[in-house]
């Protein structure tokens, strides 16, 4: 079977899964597009192999009988009203990361998942499948290094535009280290601290760049996540969870090493699509194969949930320069244990 696939929001990552569904990846087509720039809609349906409807709005392609399932890669603050509309119409969507802005509209769409009596959301935290992250999971549930304790993370861009903000910073970039320490460790985070190193002489004016969050996991153990976004030397992401009798850490991601010279190298990716591209495909496969057995896989709702309040808390902490504590609502068996 073909799952036939309604992507809402073809902007930079939008197209990108356009170009992964229709490329790279089997089951799929993406049988209707549409963005708020209609002309940009129309122009990556013009693009693609197949026909595919270019629907005026979100709610209609969502309706269309021609759609078995959605992705939404438009905008954050869009996320809530499409979700909710693909779990009243029954259908499977992928959103983006994040689920949606605010605690109360995750909030909404867990309510409405709950009254459905079933998960149709699965969200966009590529790291969970990244083989790097999985083998350090793998790790940590073998017992090899006894229990973790601490867990460093970094996240380094190479620049940013001018228009990142420090509360961007922990929202857009430190998500998805929030992800991965709920993801690696098991538990949720407790409390959230965060501390303003001497500033990057590189970092726009408005910039508090680096910066550094401190999790305090709900089981005690403690999460560092370093975002230094004017990095120049490329994008590097970093990880290390220290256990009581050993460590696991992320191994240079770049293939090979070249010596000349008396030294050693390797290539750093120059950003996150060249980092994560197999993430990102194996992510998108594992929704088309689970979507179009009319199941559900990969981060939650919940998961959607729980990081967009741990970052609130982050922004925060950054902003009153206090501890914040992460209070999360029950949470609803369907959503089960990681
Ligand atoms: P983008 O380039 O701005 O694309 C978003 C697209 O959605 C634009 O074409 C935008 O049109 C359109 N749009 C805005 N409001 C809309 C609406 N109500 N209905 C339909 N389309 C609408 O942004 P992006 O970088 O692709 O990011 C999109 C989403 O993906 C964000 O939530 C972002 O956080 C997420 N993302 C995730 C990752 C990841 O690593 N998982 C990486 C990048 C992005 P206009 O430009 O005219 O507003």
């Amino acid at each position: 079977m073909t799952l036939n696939i309604g992507v809402i929001g073809v902007g930079m990552i939008g197209q990108d899964h356009v170009r992964r569904l229709t490329q790279v990846l089997a089951g799929a087509r993406v049988a209707a597009v549409t963005d708020v720039d209609l002309d940009r809609a129309k122009s990556v349906a013009a693009g693609l192999p197949q026909q595919a409807q270019v629907h005026q709005s979100g709610q209609e392609l969502i309706a269309s009988d021609d759609v078995d399932a959605v992705l939404v890669a438009s905008s954050g603050p869009t996320h809530e009203e499409y979700v909710l509309a693909c779990i009243e119409a029954g259908k499977q969507v992928f959103c983006e990361k994040p689920l949606a802005t605010t605690r109360e509209a995750c909030e909404r769409i867990i309510d409405a998942e709950v009254a459905a009596g079933r998960r149709l959301t699965m969200v966009g935290f590529m790291r969970r499948y990244d083989d790097g992250y999985r083998g350090m999971r793998e790790v940590v549930a073998s017992g090899d290094i006894g229990t973790p304790l601490v867990f460093h993370s970094a996240h380094r861009n190479p620049s940013v535009p001018d228009a990142v903000t420090s509360a961007g910073m922990v929202v857009d970039t430190c998500v998805h280290d929030v992800d991965t320490a709920r993801f690696l460790l098991g538990t949720e985070v407790a409390a959230v601290q965060v501390a303003k190193p001497r500033r990057s002489s590189r970092a726009a004016e408005h910039l508090q760049d680096p910066l550094v969050l401190l999790l305090e996991m709900t089981d005690g153990a403690l999460v560092t996540v370093e975002a230094a976004v004017n990095i120049g030397y490329g994008y590097d992401i970093r990880g290390e969870i220290v256990g009581e009798s050993g460590t696991v850490a992320l191994a240079e991601s770049n293939r090979i090493v070249v010596k000349r010279d008396g030294g050693f190298g390797g290539r750093v990716p120059a950003d996150w699509r060249e980092r994560f591209v197999r993430a990102y495909d194996v992510e998108l496969q594992a929704w088309v194969d689970a979507a179009a057995g009319g199941a559900s896989t990969g981060p939650s709702a919940w998961d959607g949930y729980a990081a967009t309040v741990v970052c609130d808390a982050g922004v925060e902490a950054l902003e009153s320069g206090r501890r914040i504590e992460v209070t999360l609502r029950e949470r609803p068996g369907l959503y089960g244990v990681d």
